[in-house]
Formats: C-alpha cells, structure tokens, sequence
C-alpha cells in the first residue's frame, strides 16, 4: 500500500513536471522543474548528484533536465532504482511479522530487524554489532556458516514463554547468515490443548469401556450362579418326580 502510494505520488510529480511546459516547443526546462526533477531523482543536495553517466546522460541535471522535458524516466537512474529496492527492502524488514537476524562470519549481529526488536525484547541498537550468541542460541547460525546449507522448520525455544519455527540461509555466498524466526507459541499451546483433550477423551472412553466390562462380568456371574441353583433345583425336581415313579 506504501509502495503504491509512492508510486502514485511519483507519477503525479512526472505528470505535473510535464504539464509545466508549453507543448511541443520548449527545449529546455525550467531551473524549478529540474530541481523537481532532481528531488524526485533524490538528488536533494550536490553531494548525491553521482554523475555516473548510467543512465546515457553525462550530469544528473541533465538527466533531471530530460525528466522534467517528458524526454526521460526516473526509473533509467540506477542508483535511484538502487535506492528504491532498497527503500522496498527496509520496508519489507519492518513489516514483516517474522524476526529477521543476520549475522556474519564472526556471528555479529548485522541487521535485526522490528519484529526482532519485539520478539527478543532487544532494541536493534544494541544488538548490531555484538556476538548473536549474547541474544540467541548460535549453533544453527554456526552449522550455517560451517556447511553453506539452508535449513528451515527448526522448532526452538530461545526464551521462556516463547516457541520458534527457525529457517537459516547463508546469503552472499555464505559472508552472511539470515535468521528468520517465527513465533509459533500460541499454535503450539493450542496443539499441547489439543493433544491434552485427545489423551481425556481416550481415557475417559477407556474408563467407560471398563464399567461396561465390570458390569457385564457382574451379570455373567449372576446369571451363572442363577443358572446353577436352576440347574440344582430341577435336578431335585427330577429325582423327586423320579422317586414317587418308583
Ligand atoms: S544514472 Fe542517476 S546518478 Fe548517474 S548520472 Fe544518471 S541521474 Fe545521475
């Protein structure tokens, strides 16, 4: 949304820079639309006018010159478009819900980003800089670093109260390690409870299987002790009928 508004924002600046000029005559721009031009390009002080000639112009006030005449467009600059990804970059690190850590080879921290902030409790300032293993626990990042491999789906509890799916992947040909944590405590709560009401139910219907069992053991032994006293009764019987037959 961010992006798309300064996407607009860009657009209308291009549109307004163009409406500027009398149409199909003029050659040359106005100092106020090439210093809009420059702005736009982000060349807001001397120092940022690089001149690199990456874009086919020999100076940025060319360029901007180029803009502001509807000749040219921001996005042939390089180190602007440098800049935007990443100005894309810094905005995705910061609304991502997911911790990002990176490291180098030495374990230092590089970039801990705002949800690292909250997740760890650490302000980024005071990670940058310092050994992960001061924060987190460091052996993923060190097998990492030691195999150039990535690994994902690492279930790890770096702090009370807190549960971690961890992937790590080695960047820039492995001078770098990215941590990427997300929080899963709540899902595993909800899986401990889950599994917590599976184990009551099978208890409970082992319990009433039980019951059942003792129940139908106790009218077993019922109707065998009735069947038996029958079994005496009509015998008696017999041998009385039998007896005045005699
Ligand atoms: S590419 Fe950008 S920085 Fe380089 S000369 Fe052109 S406008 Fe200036």
């Amino acid at each position: 949304m961010l992006l798309e508004l300064k996407e607009a924002a860009e657009h209308e600046a291009r549109a307004v820079l163009r409406s500027h000029l009398p149409e199909g005559k003029r050659t040359q721009a106005s100092e106020q639309s090439v210093l809009e031009a420059l702005r736009q390009l982000g060349k807001t002080e001397p120092a940022l006018e690089y001149n690199c000639g990456a874009c086919g112009y020999h100076t940025c006030r060319e360029k901007a010159s180029a803009v502001a005449l509807g000749r040219a467009e921001l996005e042939m600059c390089l180190p602007f478009m440098r800049a935007k990804a990443e100005s894309l970059s810094n905005l995705i690190l910061a609304s991502t819900p997911n911790a990002i850590v990176v490291v180098d080879k030495e374990l230092c921290v590089q970039e801990w980003n705002a949800a690292a902030e909250r997740m760890f409790g650490v302000p980024a300032s005071l990670a940058k800089g310092k050994r992960v293993g001061e924060f987190l626990p460091e052996e993923h990042f060190v097998t990492a670093l030691s195999k150039l491999e990535s690994s994902s789906g690492l279930k790890l509890s770096p702090m009370p109260a807190l549960i971690t799916a961890l992937s790590v992947v080695p960047v820039r040909g492995g001078d770098l390690v990215m941590g990427i944590y997300s929080d899963i405590t709540e899902m595993e709560e909800q899986g401990k409870a889950l599994d917590k009401l599976r184990q009551e139910t099978v208890d409970k219907a082992q319990e009433v299987i039980n019951k059942q069992m003792r129940v139908a053991q106790d009218i077993a032994s019922l109707l065998g002790e009735t069947t038996a006293e029958s079994k005496m009764l009509l015998l008696k019987l017999m041998r009385v009928v039998q007896g005045e037959k005699a």
